[in-house]
């Protein structure tokens, strides 16, 4: 198993209740335990919140034009990475949890219909009945207290913003978290220490939330048949004559010095490096000769899910308050809108003084799609995405905003994204595609071209979801998962 965020924790756990002896290489650290068992706030973060850099990349760093969110740090494998192409930047959580570690926890069922135009192949009702309660139950999700939201300090900003929505006539809507709603008012309480209201999501949570190395990682390693290595980046992928593969992987320490290079051993290999890394991993096997008989879909269908953030400037009398969640709880739903659909979460900015700013992810429905290369010259993917196949998120993005805009007389912020660019989308959190199913694989997730491969990941959906990913990647791994198992493995194959 390569990998250990959404996709690859659900097949972890699967296969080890199934008595499967299960190896996973992640490339980052482990977070629960040892001496990186702690993460940094945003207000002033260390080492250990960016993977390998001399300064940190905070996605929203600009505000009145200066750069206040960024410090200079030793090159670390710290927990949030950010991959940088031409024309695009993924942000991604490096670390035994994937993006479980470092993201705002929102966890969002897509819509049926969405889900049905998106992943044809899929048995809708099927997933609305099985797998999207169970991955429900198994991440921990829960709802916030309607009560407590109309009275709480933490999320004055979100009051504001749904008030502002209503007012230009659009419907808002909670959004369920994995973060412990019980613990944050806890936390407001002052009886435990703050995360959330510490200004704590991008580089990891200490408190509150139900990571994946809290909930499927933790359950799969109680079975006793998972095995992880951590700091172990693989490579390569190679098939032997005999039908296994073999890996090869680069051993680090946590300040980036090789400690080698190992090779591993599998009949069975299931991808979860995530939608960028599972990808490369396949480019680079085809490219290479190695794997030579993969489906040239592979690479293919990628999207960022329409992501765009934007600021309003508010008026005087409007504050968004200086306590705020770090946890998003509270959504615009404009979905139905029958030319510019968006799903615009109402996002903190907790930096602990009044802002009057009022910040927002909107997922936009962008039907454009890149596409990956494999690179010789640096032996990586590429992400051939163009600025211009942006422009259809932002207008989106710009419908919707405008409305709430003319509704309270109130603009955009400028000073927040470099230059005067009130819509940034030159950034994704929500990198989907490049491995999609059906097409780069079959049906369930098995790899065209190749027996007893795998992806299990954010690879598989073909760039959109409609809504924050990481609920519809673990129903359908699990999905997926029940398929394999019930067809392909049978238990004590080992690793070597
Ligand atoms: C800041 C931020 C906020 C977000 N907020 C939300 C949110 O609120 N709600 C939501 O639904 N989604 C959110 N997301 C997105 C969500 O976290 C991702 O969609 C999800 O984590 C993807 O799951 P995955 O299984 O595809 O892979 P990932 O979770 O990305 O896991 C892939 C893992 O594989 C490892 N890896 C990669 N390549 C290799 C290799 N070659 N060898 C070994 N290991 C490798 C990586 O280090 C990583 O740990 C957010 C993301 C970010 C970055």
């Amino acid at each position: 198993m390569i990998g250990s965020g959404y996709g690859a924790a659900v097949a972890a756990l699967r296969l080890t209740e199934a008595g499967v002896p299960t190896l996973m290489l992640e490339m980052g650290q482990s977070w629960s335990g040892g001496a990186s068992a702690s993460f940094c706030g945003m207000r002033s973060p260390d080492e250990r919140s960016t993977w390998f850099a001399e300064r940190t990349r905070a996605p929203l760093s600009s505000f009145l034009w200066m750069d206040l969110a960024n410090r200079t740090i030793r090159r670390h494998a710290g927990v949030l990475d950010r991959v940088d192409f031409d024309e695009m930047s993924v942000y991604v959580g490096r670390g035994v949890g994937g993006g479980s570690l470092v993201n705002g926890a929102m966890a969002v069922t897509p819509r049926r219909d969405y889900l049905a135009e998106t992943l044809p192949c899929v048995d809708v009702p099927e997933m609305y009945r099985t797998h999207f309660p169970r991955a429900r139950a198994e991440l921990g999700v829960n709802e916030i207290d309607p009560d407590w939201f109309e009275t709480c300090r933490s999320y004055a900003y979100a009051r504001l913003s749904r008030k502002q929505a209503h007012r230009a006539g659009l419907a808002t809507t909670f959004v369920p978290s994995v973060y412990d709603f019980d613990y944050l008012r806890r936390e407001e309480e002052g009886s435990v220490p703050r995360s959330a209201l510490a200004a704590e999501v991008i580089y990891g949570n200490n408190h509150g939330k139900r990571s994946l190395d809290q909930t499927y990682l933790a359950a799969a390693l109680r079975t006793g048949y998972l095995t992880i290595r951590t700091l172990h980046e693989v490579r390569e992928i190679e098939l032997e004559p005999d039908g296994r593969y073999t890996l090869t992987a680069r051993e680090i320490d946590a300040e980036g010095t090789l400690l080698g290079v190992r090779r591993f051993g599998t009949d069975r290999l299931f991808l979860g490096a995530g939608s960028l890394g599972s990808t490369e991993l396949l480019l680079r096997a085809r490219e290479t000769g190695r794997l030579p008989g993969l489906s040239t879909e592979v690479g293919r269908g990628w999207g960022g899910n329409g992501n765009v953030m934007l600021g309003r400037a508010n008026h005087l009398w409007n504050t968004t308050g200086r306590l705020q969640s770090a946890m998003p709880a509270l959504g615009i739903d404009n979905w139905d809108d029958p030319e510019h659909p968006v799903f615009a979460e109402v996002a903190p900015v907790p930096v602990g003084v009044e802002t009057w700013l009022s910040l927002y992810l909107a997922i936009t429905r962008n039907p454009e799609r890149g596409r990956f290369s494999y690179d010789l010259a640096t032996d990586s993917a590429r992400l051939c995405w163009s600025a211009a196949q942006g422009q259809p998120a932002i207008d989106a993005a710009k419908a919707t905003f405008d409305r709430i805009n003319r509704a309270n007389r109130t603009i955009y912020r400028y000073d927040l994204f470099g230059g005067t660019r009130p819509f940034e989308n030159r950034f994704t959190y929500h990198p989907l595609g490049g491995v999609v199913l059906d097409k780069a694989t079959d049906a369930y997730g098995r790899v065209r071209g190749y027996r007893n491969l795998y992806v299990t990941d954010g690879a598989l959906i073909p760039g959109s979801t409609g809504v924050n990913p990481f609920v519809t990647i673990t129903a359908l791994a699990e999905r997926n998962l029940e398929r394999v198992l019930a067809e392909d493995v049978q238990p004590a194959r080992s690793f070597s």
